[in-house]
């Protein structure tokens, strides 16, 4: 029974039948009929009872004209007001909850999928998949010169600009600080190619206003196609390197894994500047 009634309560405070104050207050209603209906059963059994036993001190048809008066109402009232408060503390409990929820997968400063959520999409993802990565290029520039403040903006505004271009066809998320990452499912691996192009194109055209400034910044992309029964790390693994080839190319350019051979990879590690550790850092 107990068991039950938590079961119940955590349902509820998935906003299950409680999904709106207007649901609180109907159920209110509909659960008050029925308890005024049992109540006012078992007020009229109850005299019956006491008559059959010889019991009853007052007699029975003024007895049931005030039992029928009162009770119902009364049980009414009592079991609407009783029911809706505990629903409405329910109801607020579950937005809360809901909101926090929300809260603990978004990343605050671009309003995205952080990266747990854009972990939860992927173990959820089914059949082949395509990821992708983006790294804004020479990040720490524009805060060294503008400031800390200007480089924010630019996070925000190449999220939305990401966004706008991503949307439908893909989960975006910002997996770290100036690192956004592309889940695509069942997308053939060319539209892929074509759609990490024009993300890095809509990027590299906006103009970002900040800090009195007007400048525009570019994107790398390394993109990868994997099926979805490959480990998040090994398929992660695999965009990281060809991110890092794209850096070592000259950047504002997206590098298909595909592409890389694993001397070739060696080597543009080492012309980007990255040690074996720093890569696995990035990695972890
Ligand atoms: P590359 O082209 O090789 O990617 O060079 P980069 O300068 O972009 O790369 P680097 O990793 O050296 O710089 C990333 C910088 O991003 C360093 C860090 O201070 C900054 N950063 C990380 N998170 C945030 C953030 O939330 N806001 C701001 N303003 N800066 C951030
Ligand atoms: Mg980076
Ligand atoms: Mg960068």
């Amino acid at each position: 029974m107990i068991s039950k009634t938590n079961e119940w309560m955590i349902g509820q405070l998935s906003l299950g039948e409680f999904s709106s104050r207007k649901a609180v207050f109907s159920r209110s209603v509909w659960m008050a009929a029925k308890i005024a209906a049992f109540a006012y059963l078992l007020n009229v059994l109850s005299h019956f009872g006491l008559v059959a036993l010889g019991l009853l001190p007052y007699d029975l048809a003024p007895a049931l004209v005030i039992a029928t008066v009162l009770t119902p109402p009364v049980s009414f009232i009592v079991a609407l007001l009783a029911y809706s408060v505990v629903g409405f503390a329910v109801y607020d409990l579950g937005v809360s909850r809901q909101r926090f929820e929300e809260l603990s997968r978004t990343d605050m400063l671009s309003g995205l999928m952080n990266r747990r959520a854009f972990l939860d999409a992927f173990e959820k993802s089914r059949g082949p998949v395509s990821l992708l990565l983006f790294d804004i290029d020479r990040f720490k520039a524009v805060n060294d010169s503008l400031g800390h403040k200007a480089g924010d903006d630019v996070i925000v505004t190449v999220a939305a600009v990401m966004a706008a271009a991503v949307k439908g066809r893909g989960v975006l998320s910002r997996i770290g600080g100036e690192e956004f990452a592309v889940l695509l499912s069942g997308v053939a691996p060319q539209d892929a190619m074509q759609l990490a192009d024009e993300v890095r194109a809509r990027v590299a055209e906006v103009s970002i206003g900040t800090v009195g400034r007007v400048f525009s910044v570019t994107v790398s992309g390394g993109l990868t196609d994997a099926t979805a029964d490959r480990g998040f790390s090994e398929i992660f693994s695999d965009a990281d390197m060809a991110l890092y080839h794209a850096k070592a190319t000259g950047r504002n350019r997206i590098v298909h894994a595909a592409s890389l051979s694993s001397a070739a990879g060696d080597r543009n590690r080492q012309q980007a500047g990255l040690s074996d550790t720093a890569v696995m850092l990035r990695r972890a």
